[in-house]
Order: C-alpha cells, then sequence, then structure tokens
C-alpha cells in the first residue's frame, strides 16, 4: 500500500480509502456478510481510511461499519459526515451537528471520529454553514469527539469558496476528477495546495459509469455519458484490461489528492482496486479513451441550491426519491 500525508494532519492515509456508501445499499442490496468481509480484506491489505455518513442508508452503513469494525476501531481512521440525512433532508443547525456526532458515534461503536465533514455543503445556506455547522464542528474538536474538521459537496465553487477562508483540514468533492470529469483541478485543486487543506477525491468510478455494470438507474449525469462509457469498457475489454482498472490508475495518479475514495462492499471490488495501487495507465490506451470522452467530458450537473451552482451545470437527469427501492428494503429489514 502507498501511504500520503492527509493535508497538514499529521494523519497517513492509504492512497485509496474505503468508501462507505454501498454498505448502506446505494448502490443495490448487499449481503452483509460480504459487506464484513470487504471490510476485513481492505483492513487486512492496508486500507486505513473508511468513509461514511448518517445520509447512507439513511443510517445502515454507519451501523454496519460500526459492527464491522468492532475490535479493529484502532487499526483505522474513521470519517463520518453531519448535515444531510435524506435525499431532502438537511440540517446544518449548530444543535442539530451537535446532535449528530452522538448519534454517530452510538452506530459506529467508537467514542471519537477522526475526520467529521459538513455533508454536502451545497444545500446549506453559506452564512450557517460558516457561522454554525462549523463552529460546532470546532467546539467538537475541543471536546475530543472529533480529531479533525473537513467539508464536502458536489459543486466545486463553494468548497473552494469555504476551503479558502475556513479553518478546515479536508475537502472532499466527487465525480469531479476521473476519467469523465477533471475540472476538480480548474477550481479546488490550486486553492486545497496553497491552503494546506487536505483534498480527498471522492467516486473514482464517477458513482458506477466508469464499470463493467454501469450506471445505478438514479445516477444524475446524462444519458450520452452512459453510452460513451460502454464504448470505453469495450475497449478496455479488448485491451485485455477493464474499465475500472483504467479509471482507478487515472484517479491514483493525481499528485495533490491525498485519498482516492472509492465505494465498496465486495471482497472482489477490494481486491480489484487493491490491485492497481502502484501501477499506470497504458499511455496509448489513455490517450485513446480521454479522446472518446472528449465529447461528453466534463458535463456537471446541478446540486444543492442555485446560488451554488457550478457554471455550465445541466439539469439532472432525474430528481426525487430516485434512490433504490432495495435500499428501503433492506432498511425496513
Ligand atoms: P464510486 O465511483 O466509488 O463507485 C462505487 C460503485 O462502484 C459501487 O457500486 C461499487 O460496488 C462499484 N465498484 C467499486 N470498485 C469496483 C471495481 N473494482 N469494479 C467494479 N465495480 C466496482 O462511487 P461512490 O461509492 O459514490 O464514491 C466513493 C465514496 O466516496 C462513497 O462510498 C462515499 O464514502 C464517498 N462519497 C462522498 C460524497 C459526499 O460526501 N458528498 C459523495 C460521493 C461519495
Amino acid at each position: 500500500m502507498i501511504y500520503k500525508h492527509l493535508g497538514k494532519t499529521g494523519l497517513k492515509v492509504s492512497a485509496i480509502g474505503f468508501g462507505g456508501s454501498p454498505l448502506g445499499a446505494e448502490f443495490g442490496s448487499v449481503d452483509p456478510d460480504e459487506g464484513r468481509r470487504a471490510v476485513d480484506c481492505a483492513i487486512d491489505n492496508g486500507i486505513n481510511y473508511f468513509d461514511v455518513a448518517p445520509y447512507y442508508g439513511r443510517t445502515l452503513a454507519e451501523r454496519r461499519l460500526g459492527e464491522f469494525l468492532e475490535g479493529k476501531r484502532d487499526k483505522i481512521i474513521l470519517a463520518s459526515k453531519a448535515g444531510r440525512y435524506d435525499i431532502a433532508d438537511f440540517g446544518f443547525s449548530a444543535e442539530r451537528i451537535t446532535r449528530s456526532i452522538d448519534e454517530s458515534l452510538k452506530r459506529l461503536r467508537t467514542d471519537y471520529v477522526d475526520v467529521y465533514q459538513v455533508h454536502d455543503v451545497e444545500y446549506g445556506k453559506r452564512q450557517q454553514i460558516i457561522s454554525e455547522a462549523l463552529p460546532a464542528m470546532f467546539k467538537l474538536k475541543q471536546q475530543g469527539k472529533i480529531r479533525f474538521v473537513g467539508i464536502t459537496g458536489y459543486p466545486l465553487t463553494p468548497l473552494k469558496e469555504i476551503a479558502d477562508t475556513e479553518d478546515i483540514d479536508t475537502v472532499l468533492t466527487y465525480c469531479r476528477y476521473n476519467l469523465m470529469d477533471t475540472t476538480m483541478d480548474d477550481i479546488l485543486t490550486p486553492v486545497a495546495r496553497r491552503r494546506g487543506v487536505a483534498l480527498l477525491n471522492a467516486s473514482p468510478l464517477h458513482m458506477r459509469v466508469l464499470t463493467e455494470k454501469g450506471a445505478p438507474h438514479w445516477h444524475p449525469a446524462p444519458q450520452r455519458v452512459f453510452e460513451v462509457a460502454k464504448k470505453v469498457a469495450e475497449l478496455c475489454r479488448q485491451r485485455s484490461t477493464t474499465i475500472s482498472e483504467l479509471a482507478m490508475q487515472f484517479a491514483i495518479a493525481h499528485r495533490d489528492v491525498s485519498i482516492t475514495l472509492v465505494g465498496m462492499s465486495k471482497v472482489r471490488h477490494v481486491e480489484a482496486n487493491l490491485k492497481v495501487v502502484g501501477t499506470e495507465p497504458a499511455p496509448d490506451l489513455l490517450a485513446e479513451v480521454l479522446e472518446m470522452i472528449k465529447p461528453v467530458a466534463n458535463i456537471c450537473w446541478k446540486e444543492g441550491l442555485p446560488e451554488n451552482d457550478d457554471p455550465g451545470a445541466v439539469e439532472k437527469r432525474t430528481l426525487g426519491m430516485e434512490r433504490s427501492t432495495s435500499m428501503q428494503e433492506e432498511r425496513e429489514k
């Protein structure tokens, strides 16, 4: 495993981190035993960063991860979030954030979280994020319930602006640096580098677009993105590799990113992603693939309050209660 500095926190983190949203059945139902084996396999092979949130599976992912990590908590760096609880349920007040950590600690079966993040800042009023949510987290830091404070979100503009003025340790964006979209580097990366804020790149597989299986039905990108991805998958197969391997190689190679956070709930995915660490994409194949992607590259969609839209963002393909019914079923078990 390759380890990197997590900004100025003093922590050393594995180049790939374990994204916990699939454990909450966000991408379809998950066999809990397989999920546990995936977590064990990751820890046994040096992955030391686990990211989760109350939102994933509407607390299911935190509950499962808490169970799977029992007896192993001290081996890993644990990140969770507060502020987002459902598709359209947000709470960025100081009171909600303060209550949220205690709820998360209970589900995660621990007494501290290493990295605590304001989840999807684009859905909050900027004033409230800055004057309530973040100060509440700084207070939790003083109390020892959390060690470091971060923010997460999709549009890059609010992440960049908050990272530029507030005293945060980490900034996480998703679907903004991978084969389909590299705009993280135009907007966020320079600020993170200048401010010494750890940069976390989530969804290197573009939320499953860059896999053989393809996008889940709720994916917000336009259809034409999926069609190009299918052609890329076919080309990769012809070259005796896979689209996900190439996508992971591409993302992990980023020098300013501390952690590439990939969502996993299956041992075979953990093993495939581990195999990629330390390898490089074949230059000819990568060049060909980037050329194929060019007509649909850097298409970003709207998330959050309109004032937080990135320039040129397109309407989302689907809106509302679009998450999988399998997740609903698992929650009700
Ligand atoms: P992703 O791009 O990492 O894709 C995950 C999907 O790809 C899952 O269905 C998984 O089973 C599958 N997969 C993983 N490895 C594979 C492989 N080698 N071959 C084929 N399929 C594979 O998307 P993600 O899970 O949304 O993002 C990663 C993590 O980042 C999340 O789990 C979450 O922890 C974090 N994240 C945070 C935010 C936020 O804070 N706003 C948003 C998105 C993601």
